[in-house]
C-alpha cells in the first residue's frame, strides 16, 4: 500500500513550505502523493499542483502511513492539530530545505519546519512542531519548547532558554545568554518585529522595539 504525505494547512505558511516538503520527498527518494489538507475546502480541489482536500477526506484515505507536517503558523492550532492527528495515529512529518545547516548534536522532535537558509548550530535542544522561517538560526546551547514559531530571519544566539508556544517576530534579534544563565524568553511570549532582546521575556507578554520593552496592553 502507499504512504501519503501532507502539508496541513493551505494559506501563506502552507504554501510556502510545500515546495521544501516536495524537495525533501525528492532528495529522499520517496515516491508518494503530496497532498495539502486544509478543512476550509468543502471539495477536493487543486493547489499549486497538489491535491486538496479537508481532514476528513485526507483521514479517509486507504494508505499504508500517513506522514503530516502541519504548516500553520498560529501555534495553539498547531498543537491542537497534533493531538488530533496523534489520536487518529497520523505521524508527525518533519520538514526540512536541502540547504538548511544542522550542527552537532541537535535533538529536535517530530513536526519541524525548517525553511530555506536555516542554520541550528550545535547542541541544541528542539520541541515539537518547531517552526523556523527563512534565514533564521538558533545558536549553540539553545533549549526551544514545544510549538515554537519563529517568523523569518530571528537571530537566536547561544545559550537562550524559549519556552512553548513563544512567537518570535521577523528579523528579532535575541541576545546570547550564558550556560549558568541562560537568557529566556516565557512560556507564550511574543517577541514584536524587528526587537532587539537583551533581556529575559516573561511568559505571555509582548515585547518591542530596541532595547526591547513590553507593550502595555
Ligand atoms: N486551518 C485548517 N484547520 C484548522 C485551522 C486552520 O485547515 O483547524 C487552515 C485555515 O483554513 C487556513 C490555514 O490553516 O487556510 C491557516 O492560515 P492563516 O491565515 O492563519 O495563516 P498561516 O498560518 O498560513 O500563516
Amino acid at each position: 500500500m502507499t504512504d501519503f504525505y501532507a502539508v496541513y494547512g493551505a494559506a501563506g505558511c502552507g504554501r510556502s513550505l510545500m515546495p521544501v516538503a516536495r524537495e525533501q520527498l525528492a532528495r529522499s527518494g520517496i515516491q508518494a502523493e503530496l497532498y495539502f489538507i486544509d478543512d476550509s475546502l468543502t471539495q477536493a480541489t487543486e493547489i499549486n499542483g497538489h491535491p486538496a482536500v479537508n481532514y476528513q477526506t485526507f483521514k479517509a484515505l486507504q494508505g499504508a502511513n500517513k506522514f503530516v507536517l502541519i504548516a500553520i503558523a498560529n501555534s495553539q492550532i498547531r498543537e491542537k492539530i497534533a493531538q488530533r492527528l496523534q489520536s487518529d495515529n497520523i505521524q508527525l512529518w518533519s520538514v526540512q530545505a536541502n540547504n538548511t545547516i544542522i550542527m552537532d548534536e541537535v535533538d529536535m522532535a517530530p513536526g519541524a519546519a525548517l525553511s530555506p537558509f536555516v542554520t541550528l548550530g550545535s547542541n541544541i535542544k528542539i520541541g515539537q512542531c518547531f517552526h523556523a522561517n527563512l534565514y533564521s538560526y538558533v545558536e549553540h546551547d539553545c533549549v526551544i519548547g514545544d510549538y515554537v514559531t519563529f517568523a523569518p530571519g530571528v537571530k537566536c544566539n547561544g545559550n537562550i532558554h524559549i519556552e512553548d508556544h513563544a512567537y518570535i517576530g521577523a528579523g528579532a534579534v535575541i541576545k546570547q545568554g550564558t550556560p549558568d544563565e541562560p537568557l529566556v524568553i516565557g512560556q507564550g511570549a511574543i517577541v514584536g518585529m524587528g526587537a532587539v532582546v537583551t533581556k529575559s521575556v516573561p511568559p505571555g507578554v509582548t515585547v518591542v522595539g530596541n532595547p526591547a520593552r513590553t507593550l502595555k496592553k
